[in-house]
């Protein structure tokens, strides 16, 4: 035990050092911006990113070399989740710039912000390129829309589950996406290549990545994915005509089609829109083709005299588009909104004495085969008129 007291001690100083070592490596690791880059700006990105891809728009086609910013993928830090990434970005989102000065080290700038980004290069690199800042409003606006009504609920195009923005369904943050195209269709002067005339500006960079997206995605919630017709000629006119957007056209679509070989995308669209159960007769009540006793109806919800009532009142009401609840077990987070409607109306025509209600309701959910459901389309019975026995037979 002695004689290993010195070879002991002899360690320490190696130890020590290698501790050193460890600290360092872990802090260039953790504080990239104290790096020693050879780029002047390090933009952190992936080509999915629909954001990221306006600023690739604008690097592309200034001819922007990977020395004045080089192009690298969050993960090279740790991901957009790491402490790393987080002191660039304290959202934790892409893109995000770093700036590096000439001696090579950074300060503490970044920019963690699309259209700050792009800002920030235009004035960089104002003496290379195209301005992208014709003067016109309608530009700004296009852009401002994209920013403040698309981005916002573009999410419905690949989450999973709700909210999509202030939208709790998937087919209402769709409907609203595609009203927000038509009013950008509206600002679209159709006289040159590009959205506002002949000149490029931040408005084709900004909406160009997120509609290379939605024309992907929309045909998989059964729209056409055409757009609004002045964006979907200038779509494909750039496209077409633009070596720069066709590249980043290219880089998101890539991206795309890998996540839907691998299954990624499978969960997603059979959340919620797509039915593949056969219709029922309820389906034709709603359509009208066979008649029915209707006491409510709304976009959404149908409520209607159960043909062979067990009580004297007896209601069925159901959401108009089953989309998947063919019963209440098939239920995701996309239909927690309808839910929530079928309930209320069930308990606000339970108080109409109009309808045969006296003192209170049985509202009833019959689910699967032990339940004895027999119509596979989501309903809630609304029972009452008479007083009831518990447990139900
Ligand atoms: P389940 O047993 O599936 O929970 O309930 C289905 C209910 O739908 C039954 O109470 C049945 O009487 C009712 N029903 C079935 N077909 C029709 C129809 O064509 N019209 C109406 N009003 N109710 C129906």
């Amino acid at each position: 035990m002695v004689d290993l007291i010195p070879k002991i001690t002899a360690t320490i100083p190696f130890l020590l050092s290698f501790l050193t070592l460890l600290a360092d490596v872990t802090n260039a690791y953790s504080l990239p911006m104290t790096m020693t880059m050879n780029a002047k700006h390090t933009l952190y990105d992936v080509p999915v990113s629909n954001n990221g891809a306006r600023v690739r728009i604008i690097l592309y086609k200034k001819g922007i070399t990977s020395e004045e910013v080089d192009v690298v993928s969050p993960m090279e830090i740790g991901g957009l989740k790491s402490e790393s990434f987080k002191k660039l970005n304290p959202q934790g989102k892409m893109p995000c710039l770093t700036i590096n000065h000439d001696n090579g080290v950074s300060d503490s700038s970044s920019i963690p912000e699309s259209d700050t980004i792009c800002r920030y290069l235009l004035h960089t690199y104002a003496h290379e390129g195209p301005s992208f800042l014709p003067n016109s409003y309608q530009s700004n606006l296009i852009a401002r829309i994209h920013d403040m009504y698309l981005t916002t609920i573009q999410g419905c195009l690949y989450k999973a589950t709700p909210p999509f923005g202030i939208y709790r369904t998937r087919a209402k943050a769709i409907e609203e996406f595609e009203r927000q195209l038509s009013i950008i269709n509206d600002l679209v002067s159709n006289d040159g290549l590009y959205l506002v005339g002949d000149d490029v500006s931040l408005s084709d960079a900004t909406i160009f990545p997120t509609l290379v997206f939605a024309k992907f995605m929309l045909p998989k919630f059964g729209r056409s994915g055409e757009l609004p017709a002045k964006l979907e000629k200038w779509y494909n006119n750039v496209v077409a005509g633009d070596s720069d957007f066709e590249k980043v056209h290219q880089e998101v679509t890539s991206s795309l089609r890998k996540w839907e070989l691998s299954g990624r995308w499978d969960q997603i669209w059979l959340a919620g829109l797509i039915d593949n159960d056969p219709e029922t007769i309820f389906d034709k009540i709603v359509a009208g083709d066979i008649p029915a006793s209707i006491v409510y109806s709304d976009d959404d919800v149908l409520a209607f005299k159960d043909i062979n009532p067990a009580a004297p009142a007896h209601l069925l009401v159901i959401p108009k588009v089953r989309a998947n609840l063919s019963g209440l077990s098939k239920a995701s987070d996309d239909h927690i909104e309808i839910l929530g409607k079928l309930l209320k109306v069930a308990g606000d025509l339970s108080k109409d004495a109009s309808l045969g209600f006296s003192d209170g309701a049985r509202v009833v959910i019959n689910d699967g085969p032990d339940a004895g459901q027999e119509v596979a389309h989501l309903h809630i019975h609304v029972l009452g008129g008479r007083s009831m026995t518990w447990p139900p037979g």
